[in-house]
């Protein structure tokens, strides 16, 4: 098949080329580093597939456009698809497709990479010790070993994270309305209530869906303990970033760790180091001491990047061939 890539990076060719070189029957990738959006949808002219990634804006005009140019399939290199408008591709017979299993260690392990870094404050002193300064004042942390992580989200992920913090003596309380039976037997599922006032590291693994963005917001983070960490390396308009940034002047929120933004679109996956960041709430939130931020890179390890090219080139071939596609999105209207 003919496939248009958008927002592709150096890796996105090499892991993708790799695996194509493998294939019987090899597809023929364009490669654009630019986003999907209705003004570079023209670029998929000629090609009866497009693949996306997480910040791709695959909306209804979008959608439309492509539809229009002959694409009829939309793949994605990642698990959420929050960005596609399934009711708009099902009108315009369009498919879509996703990598609904690639590693979910990378993301679980980046996850307590964060939590680590905040509590040990291990950013701090990277800095420090460069700086040859090797007091130890502001750099108290806590003992994992006994506090409380609350889980919003146990699926694939959110499981991993459990079961590796319950590996440091953690209790867990989860909140999931689909509960994990692995999970269960070592963490406790309670309502949303019970898990937001009881945890004090709180971590978010749930997908972005119509019904849960700003899923914390004012209200939830005044049901917090006071100074509870808070993790999201799921998707970013999960979180009112100006809601957190209150809680972090009030001392409500006494660590924040995040790996995706709510409008990461416009910075992440970019070198913007020579440029002048207009995102003023993004600027604010970075200046904190204990916030750490990393751009969308939780994903970002060679196994993913092997299973999540491997899925793409099944995702194009199985539909090429009219096989039945294992990881079909289609458009629910009760969700
Ligand atoms: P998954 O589908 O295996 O699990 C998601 C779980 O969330 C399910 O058990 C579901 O029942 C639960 N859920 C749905 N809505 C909920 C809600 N409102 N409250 C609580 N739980 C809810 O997905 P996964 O593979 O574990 O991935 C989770 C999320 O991680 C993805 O949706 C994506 O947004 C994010 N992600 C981020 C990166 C990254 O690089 N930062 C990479 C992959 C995935």
């Amino acid at each position: 098949m003919k496939v248009a890539v958008f927002s592709a990076k150096s890796y996105d060719r090499q892991f993708l080329d790799a695996a194509n070189v493998a294939q019987h029957q090899p597809h023929s990738f364009s490669y654009y580093d630019v986003l999907l959006t209705p003004q570079t949808a023209s670029l998929a002219q000629g090609n009866e597939a497009v693949c996306v990634f997480v910040n791709d804006d695959v909306g209804a005009a979008t959608l439309q456009q492509l539809a229009a140019l002959g694409v009829r399939l939309v793949t994605l290199r990642c698990n959420g698809f929050n960005n596609v408008d399934l009711r708009a591709a099902a009108d315009l017979g369009i498919t879509v497709t996703r990598v609904s299993n690639y590693s979910p260690y990378s993301v679980a392990e980046h996850t307590v990479g964060l939590i680590l870094m905040l509590n040990r404050k291990l950013h701090r002193a990277y800095n420090r010790v460069r700086d040859d300064n090797f007091a130890l004042d502001g750099l108290m942390g806590f003992d994992l070993h006994g506090c409380t992580v609350g889980i919003i989200g146990t699926g694939k992920i959110g499981r991993i994270v459990g079961q590796i913090m319950a590996g440091f003596g953690c209790r867990l309380y989860c909140y999931d309305p689909y509960p994990n039976e692995a999970l269960a037997a070592i963490a406790t599922y309670t309502s949303l209530d019970t898990l937001l006032s009881e945890a004090d590291i709180i971590t978010l693994h749930c997908p972005l869906t119509d019904t849960n963005q700003h899923l914390i917001n004012h209200d939830t983070i005044a049901q917090m303990k006071r100074g509870v960490m808070l993790i999201n390396t799921s998707r970013g308009k999960l979180v009112d970033t100006k809601a957190v940034i209150e809680g972090i002047k009030s001392g409500q929120i006494g660590y924040v760790g995040i790996d995706v933004y709510e409008e990461e679109d416009s910075l992440f996956f970019q070198d913007l180091s020579d440029t002048i960041i207009q995102d003023d709430t993004f600027q604010l939130l970075q200046s904190f001491p204990n916030v750490v931020i990393t751009a969308h890179q939780a994903f970002f390890t060679r196994n993913a990047l092997e299973d999540i090219a491997a899925t793409t080139l099944e995702n194009l071939s199985h539909f090429e061939q009219r096989l039945p596609l294992i990881h079909e999105v289609t458009y629910n209207p009760d969700l």
